[in-house]
């Protein structure tokens, strides 16, 4: 009302002035709102992170991160959300560990309106959704109060997700109508409960209790004392949607010793009611074949995504520890002298994504593109490599049947190539089986180098530790270099030591080779060398036992 006022009395001052001044007012005045709302307020998205699985995020939340030069995160929102953040983007952590607070309430409130205030676009990545037990009420009216714009992007809540993949549905037509989300862990101080004990045991609506481990014998206590029945089907899921997902079932009157028996801890949502009988029917997450199998993977950091993908959609809990660092060349002048000439190539030879990867940035760089290959002609080995090539527009014309640089040269054997120029743009350390071979077959070829590959300067602690505390069900090797970096990485001895118990899944016969000379055993490799099929035996060798 007073601000209608205010405006209204604007407008019979506007009235009395000339109108030639009235144009530059407004725009004086929309610039200085302009600049107002770029420079010095900021923005808030407050984010739901979903409740694990990190690819049950909004495409919304998603975008919000990857706009925000600020991310506050807390400790049950998944760090690999903080991939889709900008590289220049400041992390917090503002975590909270079960009670043990990092930071209190307040000062998460201040330090996003204070980065606000500084004109910077926060995003507040939250567990679940930030309006079911998130604290999120608090921090928008911190907000509100500081005159802080923000939006709110809703997220799958733990109960939603943790009874989605435990394969019970929180409502079903032929057990309740309604589902009821209830914290188990009233805010200290309240000296009468706030929960309505008797409301929530009567009838079979289903409880979905957050926070409540620690009291779960009492949660269990009120709701028999109120009238629920003792034998009311209940589970519990831990870690609900992730690959390290526990769930214990159990009726009101067994599941608080059994939870006690078996040291199941937080965080966890307690589900009680009958349609948690339907988990023996519909449970599929916890029931695929690698689902609890713990594996390493060693390939490059921006290979190893592919990969653990794959293993993780059949359930695995993957760890990855890259062995490899891929990095450009010391020089790229060799490169660039054969990119700048390629008509004089009768062939271009691509053994690696990583090679058609940095010859093309390389040709982009230097102002060209596919049409530099003219009237090349194309080799590719293996399918990923042919896969980048057709992201170029680029169809091979030679594809070697093995995956190995020795099908290359087995390959080119059978064409007439004698007196033919070819280009190998190749990894630094890359065997010398291509140009030795091909030059025997009367070819004359360049190698340069288009890139290198590299040891890490220390192996990831996390690795280390899940190796030696014996975590690892299954290592892979995906080249010869995983097999002899990871070697040199731990020191020959420890590896051994380390990788007793452990099952070898290698991609195919080179690296098993490599394997085998440094004494490991291998205990499954593919026909083809993908890593695709390299998943498909580990899936097997788990299914057969
Ligand atoms: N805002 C969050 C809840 C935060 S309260 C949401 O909407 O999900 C923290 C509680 O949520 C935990 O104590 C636990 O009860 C539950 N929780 C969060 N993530 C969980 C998960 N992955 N599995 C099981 N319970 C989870």
């Amino acid at each position: 009302m007073l601000d209608v006022r205010r405006r209204n009395k604007r407008l019979f001052y506007v009235f009395l002035l000339p109108s030639n001044v009235l144009p530059i007012l407004w725009i004086v005045n929309g610039f200085r709102r302009m600049t107002m709302k770029s420079e010095n307020i900021g923005y808030v998205y407050l984010i739901g992170a979903g409740p694990g699985d990190p690819g049950l995020i909004t495409l919304k939340g998603r975008e919000c991160i990857a706009r925000a030069d600020v991310i506050l995160y807390d400790y049950l929102a998944h760090k690999e959300l903080l991939s889709f953040a900008r590289s220049d983007a400041e992390l917090i952590y503002a975590g909270k560990v079960g009670g043990a607070h990092n930071r209190e309430q307040w000062q998460i409130n201040d330090m996003l309106v204070e980065r606000a205030q500084l004109g910077r676009v926060v995003a507040r990545l939250k567990g679940g959704d930030p309006f079911i037990f998130g604290r999120g009420g608090e921090e928008c009216e911190a907000l509100v109060a500081a005159g802080i714009p923000f939006e709110i992007v809703p997220g799958v809540t733990a109960a939603m997700g943790a009874a989605a993949y435990a394969g019970i549905p929180l409502t079903h037509r032929d057990f309740t109508t309604s589902v009821c989300f209830v914290t188990g862990h009233e805010s200290s101080g309240k000296e009468v409960s706030g929960i309505n004990w008797e409301q929530l045991s009567l009838g079979n609506g289903t409880l979905a209790f957050y926070m409540g481990m620690k009291n779960l014998s009492q949660i269990t206590a009120n709701l028999i004392v109120h009238g629920r029945s003792s034998q009311t089907p209940v589970a519990l899921v831990r870690w609900g949607t992730r690959p390290e997902q526990d769930v214990l079932t159990g009726t009101l009157a067994d599941i608080a010793e059994k939870a006690h028996k078996e040291g199941f801890k937080a965080p966890a949502v307690i589900i009680v009611g009958e349609v948690v009988r339907l988990r023996d029917k519909l449970r599929w997450f916890d029931t695929r074949p690698l689902f609890g199998k713990r594996i390493l993977v060693t390939r490059a950091t921006d290979q190893a995504g592919v990969f653990s993908r794959l293993l993780e959609g059949y359930g695995a809990q993957v760890l990855e520890c890259p062995t490899i660092v891929v990095t450009p060349p010391v020089s790229f002048a060799d490169l660039d002298q054969a990119l700048r000439s390629l008509k004089i190539y009768d062939w271009v030879i691509f053994t690696s994504v990583n090679g058609v990867q940095y010859f093309f940035e390389r040709l982009s760089e230097l102002g060209l593109d596919s049409r530099a290959l003219g009237s090349c002609r194309i080799a590719a080995v293996g399918s990923k490599t042919s896969e980048a090539l057709a992201r170029h527009g680029i169809r091979p014309d030679l594809l070697p049947s093995g995956f190995h640089a020795e099908g290359v040269v087995a390959k080119f054997a059978e064409l007439d190539v004698a007196g033919q120029k070819a280009l190998y743009p190749k990894a630094d350390r890359a065997r010398d089986v291509i140009p030795r071979g091909l030059a025997e077959l009367g070819m004359q070829v360049v190698a340069p180098v288009a890139y290198r590959t590299a040891i890490p300067d220390t192996i990831s602690a996390e690795a280390l530790d899940a190796l030696e505390e014996r975590w690892v069900d299954c290592v892979t090797f995906t080249s010869s270099s995983t097999v002899t970096n990871l070697t040199e990485l731990l020191g020959e001895n420890r590896l051994i030591h380390l990788l007793q118990g452990v099952a070898v899944a290698s991609i195919g016969p080179v690296t098993s080779a490599t394997c085998r000379e440094l004494g490991l055993q291998v205990d499954m490799e593919p026909e083809k060398s993908t890593v695709e099929a390299l998943t498909e035996v580990i899936v097997a060798h788990y299914s057969s036992r």
